[in-house]
C-alpha cells in the first residue's frame, strides 16, 4: 500500500508550544497543576497529562493554589487577574498570534476606537480578545452581523486566528466603506488554510483518506468533512486501533493527514498499519 502523509499533519506552531510548555510544568511546575479547560482537544494527550498529574478545571475559581496553565487560545483579562490575585504560578501558553491581537485591542481601546472582532462570538479566543477591548469590542461574523451595529467614525477591526481570509477581508471593505477612519489588524494565522488545502489536494489524489485526531476537536472534523467532498472515502480516527476495525477494502493508494491538536505518536502508529496492508 502507498501511504501519504500530508507535510503539515499534526501540530500547528501554537499547540506544540502549549504542549511543551504543560508537559514541562508537570514535570517540574509548583503542585497541585491546572489547566483551565482541556489545553487541546485531543483525548489521548489530555490522559498523558492527567496521568502526570493535571488537573482540567472550567473556571479560575476552582483552583485553591498551585499552578495554572493558560491554553493557546488564551484566556480572559479577568480570569488573568484572578490567577494573579490568588498568587498562583501562571504558565502562559496563549500563542503568540493570539497575543498580537489581545495587543492590538488593547492600544485601540487606549486610543478610543471603536472594535470589531470578526470571528465567532461563542469561540473561547474571541472572548478573551473581547476581554481586552474595555467594553468597547463587538465580535461578528457576518457582512449581516455587521449591518446591524452602528459603526462610529473611528473603527479599529482584528481577526479570530483561524477566520476565513474572504469573510475577514468582506468585513473590513464594508467597514472603510462606512467609517471615516478604520484600523485594519489582519490577525488570521494561515496555519489551519495551509492544513486544510495540502488535505484536499491528497484527498483528490488519493483512493481512501485519513483524518487523525479527537473527536472532539472542532479542526480535524473540519477537515474530514473537507476531504470528504473531493474524497468520499475518508475516515475520521483517533488512533491505530480504531483503524483496525474499518475494512478499506482493494485500495492501493491512501493519504493520511492530522488536525493541529494530534501528535506525532498517534500518527505514526496509523502509518505503520497501513504500510503493512
Ligand atoms: S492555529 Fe495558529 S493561532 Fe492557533 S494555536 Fe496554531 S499557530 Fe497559534
Amino acid at each position: 500500500m502507498e501511504v501519504i502523509v500530508a507535510k503539515k499533519a499534526g501540530f500547528c506552531f501554537g499547540v506544540r508550544r502549549a504542549i511543551e510548555m504543560a508537559f514541562k510544568a508537570l514535570a517540574d511546575g509548583r503542585r497541585p497543576i491546572f489547566s483551565l479547560g482541556p489545553i487541546i482537544h485531543n483525548p489521548q494527550v489530555i490522559q498523558k497529562m492527567q496521568e502526570q498529574g493535571l488537573k482540567v478545571v472550567s473556571s479560575i475559581h476552582e483552583i485553591p493554589e498551585g499552578t495554572v496553565i493558560f491554553r493557546s487560545h488564551g484566556v480572559n483579562a479577568q480570569e488573568r487577574e484572578e490567577a494573579v490575585r490568588r498568587n498562583l504560578t501562571v504558565v502562559d501558553a496563549t500563542c503568540p498570534f493570539v497575543e498580537k491581537a489581545h495587543e492590538y485591542v488593547k492600544r485601540l481601546a487606549e486610543n478610543a476606537y471603536q472594535i470589531v472582532v470578526v470571528g465567532d462570538t461563542n469561540h473561547p479566543e474571541v472572548s478573551s480578545i473581547l476581554s481586552y477591548t474595555n467594553g468597547k469590542g463587538t465580535a461578528i461574523s457576518s457582512l449581516e452581523e455587521l449591518k446591524a451595529i452602528e459603526l462610529s467614525p473611528r473603527v479599529g477591526v482584528v481577526s479570530q486566528t483561524t477566520q476565513s481570509f474572504e469573510t475577514f477581508q468582506s468585513i473590513a471593505a464594508e467597514i472603510i466603506r462606512k467609517t471615516r477612519e478604520a484600523l485594519i489588524f489582519n490577525t488570521i494565522c494561515d496555519a489551519t488554510k495551509v492544513r486544510q488545502e495540502e488535505s484536499i489536494r491528497l484527498a483528490s489524489k488519493s483512493e481512501a483518506m485519513i483524518v487523525i485526531g479527537g473527536h472532539n476537536s472542532a479542526n480535524t472534523r473540519r477537515l474530514k468533512e473537507l476531504c470528504a467532498k473531493v474524497q468520499p472515502f475518508t475516515f475520521h480516527i483517533e488512533t491505530a486501533e480504531e483503524l483496525k476495525k474499518i475494512s478499506l477494502g482493494p485500495v492501493h493508494r491512501v493519504g493520511v493527514t492530522a488536525g493541529a491538536s494530534t501528535p506525532e505518536w498517534l500518527i505514526e502508529p496509523v502509518v505503520e498499519y497501513l504500510k503493512g496492508l
